[in-house]
């Protein structure tokens, strides 16, 4: 007995749902802590499983380790991804039905290492054949690509996704990966023109600038220097220590081909991205009479024009005048230095955009599945960023209030900030941080430096506002929303991008497209219909929970931040998942699987008490520390000691 409680002493529990007391939140962190420093990362709570970002390499995803959890009962061995993964994967083959896995977490905890390595362990673990290798090796290396073009160095993730991913892996009745598709949500396309300090474009800039070979450099106009560039250096810092931007260019390369890129779309893609460095080179003058000016020999432009098969006029008209449409009259009006600049980074943005859209249908349509046999899903969601997913319903948590704050029309923060970005060239950050001191002043929840108490105003700047949520409180400084939030392409833009002669541009510019008068759709409202139609489409599965957590800030391994991880505990709201679990039947199996792992407990074969039809439910949670201590106690083989004891244990069924 005392060996098997030393064990757990040193190395935690590995369900949270045995925890004593598990209303502690302390004796929570406790555990999680414990279990870090003896490099356990994973946790469950029930099926839900908890994983903490080691930031460091450990070998526990060999195929090896695969093939040990491949088809073992979940709580048969210690918590794992591949655990997780496999209890999905075979509740889908048994039940026959479709499944989501929801990873979540801040910037940096690991939700798109746990998605891929949920996609590995498919790949290699399930039945396969010739047919299916192929399809295997490009859901393999869809990954790769998305994120070379839709992840960058960000000052809190190396690797940071600047897109929500959602990728349905479709499987045949026997459980072979047959095909998949991907959603993209809101990739973060300011990126592509302004980065922050210590932050970088998307990687995919990097890697052509440096690894690009020198025929195609040449072909595209491009120096091998990221300096040159002025969207690549606003960070100060395009060399990052752990990205190799060379190798990864080969890995990207590779990837392409596999995915039946041809060398035809290869080469229009890269001259896609080539032009959007020329463009960001692009500088205007003012001329005599102020407004924007370019002159016909301007290097960039004449690469953008070759690149984009643009006539030069066209390119030069389009960069610096807007069209309006007066009275059946078409008017060219010239824009000033600064708007040409703007209108210039709109484009920039534009084509950056609707080309990763281009990338992720193109990789789709490597990915289907044509035979139209009934399949079954997993899917898999890696959304990135703070934690704005509030469509799963906690109980004893009522976070309305909040989300009215945000999101009620004409009052709401978003309606708000929507409303300014409807007058360009008037309205401002400040404008609007204004505008929502004069509507939302006396929320409960809402604070300024100018709405604070003075104890409260000296923790915020003037730039600042401050939301208080349950799980605690975020402060927002106003710099840069209204420009993020901005998606204006001046409508003559697209009419430029119509004439070119690149094959990629023109699907991604159709002259089909409506040309609405209307304002184009702000980025909040975008992503908040992109968000509806997810929902729709997890509805119809079954959940599963990844929670990803980071130890520290620093990205270093063996550093366990208390009040870092603390706060994630509590904004990832798993105290209350604890409880909920706890509160409902705390332990629910069938029969088969409790008898083989408890049997060696009891000399009668069954206990007596209510049972279910298919399942046992141990609803005390004593009941099933007892249980299973005493599986522990038996494992160390000194069942006889404690046999009498737990004989008779209660059982109750539903
Ligand atoms: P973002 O929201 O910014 O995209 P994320 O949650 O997707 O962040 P990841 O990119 O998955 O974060 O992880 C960040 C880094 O942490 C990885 O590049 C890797 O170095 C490390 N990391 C994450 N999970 C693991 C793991 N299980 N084992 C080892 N290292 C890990
Ligand atoms: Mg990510």
């Amino acid at each position: 007995m005392e060996a098997s409680l030393t064990a757990r002493d040193r190395v935690g529990i590995q369900d949270f749902v045995l925890l004593d007391p598990y209303t502690s939140e302390t004796a929570f962190l406790e555990n999680l802590k414990k279990r870090f420093h003896e490099n356990l990362i994973y946790t469950y709570i029930g099926t839900l499983l908890v994983s903490v970002n080691p930031y460091k390499d450990f070998d526990i995803y060999s195929k090896k380790q695969m093939d040990i959890y491949m088809g073992v009962n979940f709580f048969e061995l210690p918590p794992h991804i591949y655990a997780l993964a496999d209890n999905v994967f075979r509740t889908m083959l048994s039940e026959f039905n479709n499944h989501f896995i929801l990873i979540s977490g801040e910037s940096g905890a690991g939700k798109t290492e746990a998605s891929k390595k949920i996609l590995q362990f498919y790949a290699v673990s399930c039945p396969s054949t010739k047919l299916l290798n192929n399809v295997r090796d490009r859901l393999l290396l869809s990954n790769p690509v998305l994120e070379a073009f839709g992840n960058a160095k960000t000052l809190k993730n190396d690797n940071s996704s600047r897109f929500g991913k959602y990728m349905d892996i479709q499987f045949d009745h026997q459980g072979g990966a047959v095909g998949g598709h991907v959603l993209s949500y809101l990739l973060e396309k300011s990126r592509v023109v302004h980065q922050n300090h210590g932050e970088r474009n998307f990687h995919i800039f990097y890697q052509l600038v440096e690894g690009g070979e020198e025929d195609l450099l040449r072909w595209l106009g491009l120096e091998r220097n990221c300096q040159h560039y002025r969207y690549l250096v606003q960070g100060d810092c395009a060399k990052v220590s752990s990205i190799n931007d060379k190798s990864d260019w080969r890995t990207v390369r590779k990837a392409l081909s596999v995915i039946e890129f041809s060398e035809n779309d290869i080469e229009q893609l890269f001259g896609i991205i080539a032009s959007v460095l020329h463009l960001g080179n692009i500088k205007f003058e003012a001329n005599e009479r102020g407004y924007a000016s370019l002159n016909n020999n301007n290097q960039e432009m004449n690469w953008v024009s070759k690149l984009l098969g643009i006539p030069t006029q066209v390119l030069q008209q389009g960069l610096t005048h807007r069209k309006i449409e007066a009275k059946a009259e078409e008017v060219f009006s010239p824009f000033s230095v600064d708007h040409a600049v703007y209108a210039r980074d709109a484009l920039a943005k534009a084509i950056y955009g609707r080309t990763f859209n281009w990338l992720v249908n193109k990789i789709n349509e490597s990915l289907v599945n044509k035979d139209s046999s009934r399949k079954t899903v997993i899917g898999l969601l890696d959304i990135y960023g703070f934690e704005v997913f509030n469509w799963e319903s906690v109980p004893f948590f009522n976070n309305k209030i909040i989300c009215d704050l945000v999101e009620e029309k004409h009052r709401g923060i978003i309606s708000l900030m929507d409303e300014e970005c409807l007058r360009p060239g008037e309205a401002t950050d400040l404008t609007f941080l204004e505008k929502m001191e004069e509507k939302i002043a006396g929320h409960p929840h809402f604070v300024t430096h100018k709405l604070a108490d003075q104890k409260t105003r000296k923790t915020l700047d003037r730039g600042d506002f401050r939301l208080l949520h349950y799980a605690g409180e975020v402060t927002y400084c106003v710099v840069g929303f209204l420009d993020k939030n901005n998606d204006l392409l001046y409508r003559n833009g697209k009419e430029v991008m119509r004439q070119s002669k690149n094959a990629i541009i023109k699907l991604c510019f159709p002259s089909t497209e409506p040309d609405s008068k209307r304002r184009p759709e702000t980025v909040v409202t975008q992503f908040k219909s992109s968000l509806v139609g997810l929902t729709e489409i997890l509805m119809s599965k079954e959940p599963w929970y990844v929670r990803c957590i980071k130890p520290n800030e620093a990205k270093q391994p063996g550093r366990f931040d208390d009040v870092l991880v603390r706060h994630q505990v509590k904004y990832l709201g798993l105290m209350e998942h604890l409880r909920v679990r706890r509160a409902g039947f705390a332990y629910r199996r069938k029969y088969e699987i409790f008898l083989q792992r408890y049997k060696a407990l009891c000399p009668d074969t069954w206990p007596n008490g209510k049972m279910g039809r298919t399942k046992i439910f141990i609803r005390h949670p004593k009941t099933l520390f007892a249980t299973e201590d005493a599986f522990q106690v038996c494992k160390h083989r000194l069942a006889t000691r404690i046999q009498a004891k737990y004989k008779g244990y209660r059982v109750k069924g539903d």
